[in-house]
């Protein structure tokens, strides 16, 4: 549907990100990707880091393929790094990596030496560009998010229920807490565009309940609204039960027992969506080869669950689960922060 071409206006909006993560004349700029990056998400930053004035290079790696096991989507763990020194060192050495890998360096292993060495890390989301000019960052949203991410650390239990029949109990003591707003200007930290979370990784045994994906909330690893229900029943962090009938039941079934890995099973991260900017309908918009579904992680008044990896809890396994779920009630030690799907203000 929409073309890759560069547009004047989408240039505008990565050099204002760029901007925004405090880039000046002279920075370096390691602009990163890989051979299935969507070539033209390298090319606006390799251009708006040159328009700014910044020494750009380009680093262009190897798609990692796995040769046999069930297709890996949305982990956020790229792992086109693969340890290589050389490679690690002039990213760490950069005051700016623009982050263009398909899955991110959220959670690859390399991304802590590249933080210590005091780069700063912003990962574009492989979305169209069309979509990540409707979702710049600003400064109203990173205000709310450092609020909200202030809360969660204060906070010893999220609550979570919906009409539906989510009843969810999230025990926050050792979790560990953030948040994204888009931009990033502090050395040795790392973002992604487009922003607007705020989520906990709990430690071990923290979750326990009934998690009800009614109909119109998404899987984002299917990129999929669900038409039917899915109750998924959680003890102590790891869901024993995937209820309901229908084509969705039966696609989580099959994908998550595909790794043959109980850690698929557990809990990954748990938060809600902070930008109105970002729209819950926009995923009908878009052919899934345009949308890796940030906007949907994001929109406000969501609650977003996670299964798959969670290194605060020990846990490491390549399936995962992003669920954005609507009309949810999210309370900090019983303080409301979204209402019926609604954010509180
Ligand atoms: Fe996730």
């Amino acid at each position: 549907m929409l073309q890759e071409s560069i547009e004047p206006a989408w240039l505008a909006a990565f050099e204002a990100v760029l901007a925004r993560c405090a880039l000046k004349p002279g920075d370096t700029v390691a602009v990163l990707a890989e051979s299935q990056s969507r070539p033209v998400l390298p090319e606006l930053a390799r251009l708006a880091a040159a328009r700014l004035g910044a020494q750009v290079f380009s680093v262009l790696l190897p798609t990692v393929f796995p040769a046999s096991g069930p297709a890996i989507r949305s982990t956020g763990a790229s792992p086109v790094l693969r340890g290589i020194g050389p490679v690690v060192g002039a990213l760490a050495g950069s005051t700016l990596v623009v982050d263009c890998t398909v899955e991110g360096l959220m959670h690859a292993p390399e991304l802590p030496a590249i933080l210590k060495g005091g780069a700063r890390v912003i990962y574009i989301s492989n979305e169209h560009p069309e979509a990540l000019v409707r979702l710049l960052p600003d400064d109203a949203t990173e205000a709310r998010v450092k609020d909200h991410v202030k809360r969660l650390r204060g906070a010893r239990e999220m609550r979570v229920t919906s009409a539906a029949g989510t009843d969810l109990r999230i025990s926050l003591a050792g979790a560990v807490c953030g948040g994204n707003w888009g931009s990033t200007t502090r050395p040795g930290t790392m973002t992604h565009w487009p922003g607007g979370i705020a989520l906990a990784f709990p430690a071990a045994g923290s979750v326990n309940g009934t998690l009800v994906l009614a109909e119109g909330d998404v899987n984002l690893t299917f990129k999929r609204y669900l038409e039917r229900p899915v109750t998924l029943r959680i003890e102590n962090d790891y869901v024993t039960a995937i209820e309901g009938q229908g084509v969705d039941a039966e696609l989580m079934r099959s994908y998550i027992a595909a790794w043959n890995d109980r850690e698929a099973y557990a809990v990954s991260h748990v938060g809600y969506g902070l930008n109105p900017a970002a729209r819950w309908d926009s995923l009908a918009l878009y052919d899934k080869r345009d949308f890796n579904g940030t906007e949907l992680r994001a929109f406000a008044g969501n609650f977003l669950y996670s299964t798959g990896a969670n290194e605060v809890a020990g846990r490491h396994t390549l399936g995962h689960f992003d669920l954005p779920l609507r009309h949810c009630t999210v309370q900090l030690d019983g303080a409301a922060v979204v209402e019926a799907g609604r954010l509180v203000e």
